[in-house]
């Protein structure tokens, strides 16, 4: 029987949510009620880094409520444009781990393509807002570089596609980039991280399920989801369709003020996380990114926070506390 292209569940089709989009502040200000004094700090922000939210995301957004743990995580603000101290462009120094066009290896056995420039989303305190997507976003042809260095390194056992958003990209390219890695032996797992099943859950048709599970490879997905407002009805049906097919789902967070800097904000998430059929991964304290300074949260409240959830939840519900630190042989776990 052939496959229909969207299951019955899902009424809308992923490329037209993906298109309806909300990027002008001015919109999202008068969609949701919000204080119109707000409305010249956004106009600046937006110019750094452009407002972007499917109106589909409405639906989880309180309206009137500024505060609204879900919007503050896309709604630019004046506070962007601070200079702070400590805060950069690249933060991470990636150019050091840039040996071909859209590859990163920082860690011995696996290596991060940055497979599209493209999210569903902007989020404000992404670290990638400033990062150079131009000279690193090579297209198909431009990927036999980055594909023989993986090739010739035969400790590369996991190569995980980022972005960007990987899962923006079209069924058809994401098949070509996997049976691309499947070809070289020594790698056994391509993870995908992704925030799209989260923020367009329409995007998990059968055409997506049948792509990545058609090929040798272990399927790993770690999803990104900081708040549990952010996972309704058609969010958990797009996970069980994922756990079904033996996909590995995780989730990462970042730590976020005024989004989820409380424990019971990762204890309400991670049980519902646990119901999407995913277990949380980590938990990233915020990369010191120019423009995102108001995000950040204390090491001291991180870890308050990691021995409260620890309490409540078992130990499987508990995500690792990790922090980025440049040039280090793995990601920095933080003991609480
Ligand atoms: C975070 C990251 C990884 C993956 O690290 P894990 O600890 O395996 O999740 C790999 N490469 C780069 C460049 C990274 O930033
Ligand atoms: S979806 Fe991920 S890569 Fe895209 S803006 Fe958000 S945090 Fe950054």
């Amino acid at each position: 029987m052939i496959q229909q292209n969207t299951s019955p569940w899902q009424t809308r089709d992923w490329q037209n949510e993906l298109q309806a989009l909300i990027e002008d502040p001015l919109e999202l200000a008068e969609a949701l009620d919000l204080p119109t004094n707000t409305f010249l700090d956004m106009q600046q922000a937006n110019k750094l880094f452009a407002l972007r939210l499917p109106a589909s995301m409405l639906d989880r957004i309180e309206r009137g409520n500024i505060n609204d743990p879900v919007l503050k995580q896309f709604l630019p603000t004046g506070k962007e444009t601070d200079i702070v101290r400590g805060y950069s462009s690249d933060p991470l120094q990636e150019k050091t781990v840039n040996p071909a066009p859209g590859l990163l290896h920082k860690f011995k056995n696996r290596v991060l393509l940055t497979v599209t420039q493209s999210c569903a989303v902007h989020c404000r305190y992404c670290f990638r807002r400033n990062f150079n997507y131009q000279d690193n976003n090579p297209g198909k042809a431009g990927w036999a570089k980055a594909l023989n260095y993986i090739l010739q390194d035969a400790n590369i056992e996991e190569v995980i596609l980022s972005g960007g958003d990987p899962l923006s990209l079209p069924d058809e390219y994401l098949s070509w980039l996997l049976s691309s890695i499947e070809k070289i032996k020594h790698v056994t797992t391509v993870r995908i991280h992704t925030r799209l099943p989260i923020i367009i859950p329409q995007r998990i048709t059968n055409e997506l399920l049948t792509t990545l599970t058609l090929n040798r490879l272990k399927i790993v997905m770690v999803l990104h989801c900081n708040h549990a407002n952010e996972i309704d009805e058609e969010v958990m049906h797009a996970c069980h369709l994922l756990h079904e097919r033996g996909i590995t789902l995780l989730n990462q967070c970042v730590l976020l003020k005024d989004v989820n800097d409380s424990a019971q904000a990762h204890i309400d998430l991670n049980k519902k996380i646990f119901d999407c059929g995913a277990l949380p991964y980590y938990i990233h304290m915020l990369d010191k990114i120019a423009g995102a300074h108001h995000y950040d949260v204390s090491e001291a409240k991180a870890q308050q926070i990691m021995q409260d959830i620890n309490k409540a939840l078992p130990g499987y519900l508990v995500p690792k506390l990790v922090r980025e630190v440049p040039g280090a042989g793995a990601k920095e776990m933080l003991s609480f």
